[in-house]
């Protein structure tokens, strides 16, 4: 968590060419990639610090393994961002290119990754399914019982999500946008369909565009302007172990995609999560013990040292979840110049750096490099999904 602006909630500033509400790495990326097209009067508001909210809670884990032809490319894309981060923003931001391996238990989920994986290579993606020897070769943390496959994709990875914060606002800052943390959006001003204005605890800011990126919080920014964001926070929860001797420094992104039970190396650690089938929405920012049991079960079946190792620290975040667990990407109808990106479902993180790009140029009114008109919020009206199947 950071405080990186210049701009303090004291000298906000009284207009705005677009406000965006939300400073997690959609709202950084976004601030950025506009500054950056030349758009003056950038002004970015969160409620507290940047990055504190779901992206510093993140796992980090970064990957172009989706079964959505859309999350393969904008995951993708951002992959190749993250390559180069430290060269572009002068940002250190640790990417381990480790893989991504998810293993596989039913003929059934074998089938959906083999399916996954053609989609993948034909938008120039390098996965493959791999053996259940090879798995235990990549990941020797684990217990192989059960497993049938695997997908691996060696470019995958994770990297720290903090300093990809970091990276984009500071560029943000030096190309004139202001970035304003504890400074909190508490309504939209709207006028016969056009937006006026946003109202913050630190007053008025005058503009005729919002860009909503507020993550878990979205629901409220959209029904501000009457927009409906179909978000629900969902608590998720990680734990991290203390050093592990003699652990591979190449050990993936590993998940078991049948308990949705992942780890990944974490300096001389691990890092580990799961789901919790039993959590109900809600904005719960505590851990809980509740998941202890399930998920002590699952580390003894699938990767049994792992239960003789201490832990060092545990946190919980939100996951920002809609119906289909696939993103809310555009700009609304009936109302002015509204636009969103959020309802990330888990794999925000990944995306900032082409969502950023993507946003840019909806606001610019030019075409993005790949269409999201299908992650229109307007699907849910229609009763269309768009489901992703490759959440963890
Ligand atoms: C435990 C866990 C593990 C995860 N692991 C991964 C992973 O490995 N890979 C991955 O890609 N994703 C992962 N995610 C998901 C990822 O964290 C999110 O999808 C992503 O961070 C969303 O970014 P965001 O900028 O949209 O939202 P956020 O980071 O939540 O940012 C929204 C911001 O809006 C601000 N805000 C809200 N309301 C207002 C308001 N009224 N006024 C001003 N500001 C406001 C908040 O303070 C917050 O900073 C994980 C999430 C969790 C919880």
């Amino acid at each position: 968590m950071m405080n990186t602006a210049r701009v303090s909630a004291r000298e906000l500033p009284k207009s705005a060419s677009v406000v965006i509400i939300g400073g997690g790495v959609m709202g950084v990326s976004i601030a950025f990639h506009l500054a950056s097209a030349g758009v003056s009067d950038v002004v970015l508001v969160d409620k507290s610090d940047l990055g504190s909210g779901s992206t510093c809670k993140a796992a980090g884990g970064v990957r172009a393994q989706f079964s959505d032809s859309i999350n393969i490319a904008l995951g993708d894309r951002s992959l190749k961002v993250f390559e180069n981060f430290r060269e572009t923003f002068d940002q250190e931001i640790d990417l381990h290119q480790v893989g991504y391996l998810f293993l596989l238990s039913t003929p059934d989920e074998v089938s959906l990754f083999e399916h996954n994986i053609i989609e993948q290579r034909k938008l120039g993606v390098v996965s493959e399914m791999i053996s259940v020897e090879e798995a235990k070769e990549r990941s020797p943390l684990i217990n192989t019982d059960g497993l049938i496959g695997a997908a691996f994709s060696p470019y995958d990875g994770y990297c720290t999500p903090e300093s990809v914060v970091l990276g984009y606002a500071t560029a943000s800052r030096r190309l004139g946008a202001a970035l304003v943390p504890h400074c909190e959006a508490t309504g939209i001003e709207v006028h016969d369909g056009r937006i006026r204005a946003v109202m913050t605890e630190n007053g008025r800011i005058a503009t005729g565009t919002v860009i909503c990126a507020a993550g878990p919080w979205s629901k409220q920014v959209g029904d501000w302007a009457g927009v409906q964001l179909p978000v629900t926070p969902l608590r998720r929860q990680i734990m991290v172990t203390e050093p592990i001797p003699g652990l591979d420094p190449h050990t993936p992104f590993t998940i078991d995609f049948a308990s949705s039970f992942y780890f990944h190396g974490e300096g001389s650690g691990i890092l580990m999560g799961m789901s919790d089938p039993d959590e109900t929405p809600g904005f719960k920012f505590d851990v809980s013990d509740a998941w202890l049991p399930r998920l002590s079960r699952t580390i003894e079946h699938r990767a049994p040292s792992l239960t003789e190792v201490g832990l060092r620290s545990s946190w919980a975040g939100l996951y920002e979840m809609t119906p289909d667990h696939n993103a809310l990407v555009g700009e609304a109808k009936g109302i002015d110049r509204f636009l969103y990106a959020t309802g990330f479902s888990g794999h925000g993180f990944l995306m900032g750096p082409a969502i950023g790009e993507v946003i840019r140029d909806l606001f610019l009114e030019t075409p993005p490099f790949i269409d999201v008109s299908e992650l229109d919020a307007l699907r849910f009206s229609g009763g269309e999904q768009r489901p992703e199947m490759n959440i963890v």
